[in-house]
């Protein structure tokens, strides 16, 4: 994704996200699960890219199931995507959260007895209430029904009839390492406890578990970092994603600075040499981490640029003394791009988590497909 310096700028960063290609993504990913559909996950603000954005991109490309984490983050998406698709809210129902809940047609998906307790006596007394989805931790220990708790609810009609559930899920913990002995136990243990329950449909897989194979899919996958072009699994080779996602920054200042002295808060960093350098417009409250501070890059022309010194709340400050192509005020540098995962690798992070970190101030630039004539005139 190529971006010229613009001719004009502002100093505000910017999050450019390439819909054609979540969009392509989603394509993508589809075609490997055959007859499986897709619930796609857009909790944390469809991992820092904009939910309402990329849902209505998603429903655009056929998407009618997604995922969210809270019920203020399933009615941003409600308004967004209107009236028809699920959206089911992982984190599950809440007495704070029930107004809402049944206002955007919400389905929460239950995780204890203690949730699906609180639900029956909420669904109990409204009329037509949302189907659920029941979710079972099958050795995760986070959230979802333990195998007592699955027996339990497979005894009691009343409740399994009042809950509705459409789907019985379960979450891998260890699906990026295919040869992990986890993913075994989990699927045999995920049947169990489904064998259990009346006939529902079953979903286990998240982006990484597609890549385990058939046995893995079921009746729908989950799929989140795939979509957004993040790799999920220890052989991103084998991966159908492309990245949609970059922050781009641009430079507001270029400084010639003497051996000798220091650069940022704490002075963390003293010039070895006479340096070029550059300050640009994005710093921690942006996403770019205070643990690249001296460790992390930019891209600015195709180059890798050191952050040198302490990462700042708005501004972060690279070593430009080699860049061998025009260095400029309003110029542009790349913070996040293909190079997402060897970035997290070397700040100690996941592609997950400098994804979702991207901040509410970034300008998000969605970029459509140009129009086909424009595209016949290049
Ligand atoms: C976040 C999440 C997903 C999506 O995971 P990815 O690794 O991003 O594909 C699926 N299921 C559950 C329960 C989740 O919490």
């Amino acid at each position: 994704m190529a971006y010229d310096t613009p001719p004009s700028y502002s100093t505000r960063p910017t999050l450019r996200v390439d819909l054609p290609t979540v969009r392509a993504n989603y394509e993508a990913l589809k075609a490997k699960v055959g007859a499986a559909k897709i619930g796609a996950s857009v909790k944390a603000d469809a991992y820092g890219l904009g939910s309402v954005a990329v849902g209505k991109a998603l429903y655009g490309a056929g998407c009618r199931i997604f995922f969210v984490a809270t019920a203020g983050e399933g009615k941003i998406l409600r308004d967004a995507i209107g009236p028809n698709g699920a959206i089911y809210v992982l984190n599950g129902p809440a007495p704070r959260d029930r107004g809402v809940l049944l206002g955007a047609k919400l389905k929460p998906v239950i995780n204890s007895m203690e949730q699906a307790r609180y639900w029956y006596s909420v669904a109990q007394d409204v009329n037509e209430p949302p189907y659920t989805a029941i979710h079972i931790d099958t050795g995760m220990n986070r959230l979802g029904l333990t195998m007592d708790e699955v027996t339990e609810l497979g005894r009691d009609k009343k409740i399994w009839k009042i809950l509705n559930p459409e789907w019985v899920m379960s979450h891998l913990a260890c699906a990026p390492d295919a040869d992990h002995p986890m993913n075994k136990q989990q699927l045999a243990t995920f049947r169990k406890a489904a064998a259990q329950l009346p006939i529902t449909p079953l979903s286990l897989a998240n982006t990484a578990g597609i890549y385990l194979g058939k046995p893995y899919h079921f009746q729908m996958v989950r799929p989140g970092i795939g979509l957004y072009g993040g790799k999920a699994t220890t052989k991103p080779e084998q991966e159908v994603s492309q990245t949609a996602v970059t922050l781009l920054a641009p430079i507001l200042q270029i400084r010639y600075i003497k051996a000798g002295e220091t650069v940022g808060y704490d002075a963390t960093f003293t010039a070895p040499r006479d340096m070029r350098i550059a300050v640009v417009g994005a710093g921690y409250a942006d996403g770019v981490p205070v643990n690249a501070s001296n460790r992390g890059t930019a891209i600015l022309h195709d180059m890798e640029m050191p952050i040198i010194g302490r990462v700042s709340m708005d501004l972060t400050i690279l070593d430009v003394s080699e860049a061998r192509l025009g260095v400029e005020v309003g110029g542009v540098v790349v913070f996040r791009g293909d190079q997402l995962e060897a970035e997290a690798e070397k700040l100690g992070t996941i592609n997950y988590e400098l994804l979702t970190r991207l901040g509410q101030r970034l300008r998000r630039d969605y970029y459509v497909k140009p129009p086909k004539e424009a595209e016949d005139r290049r």
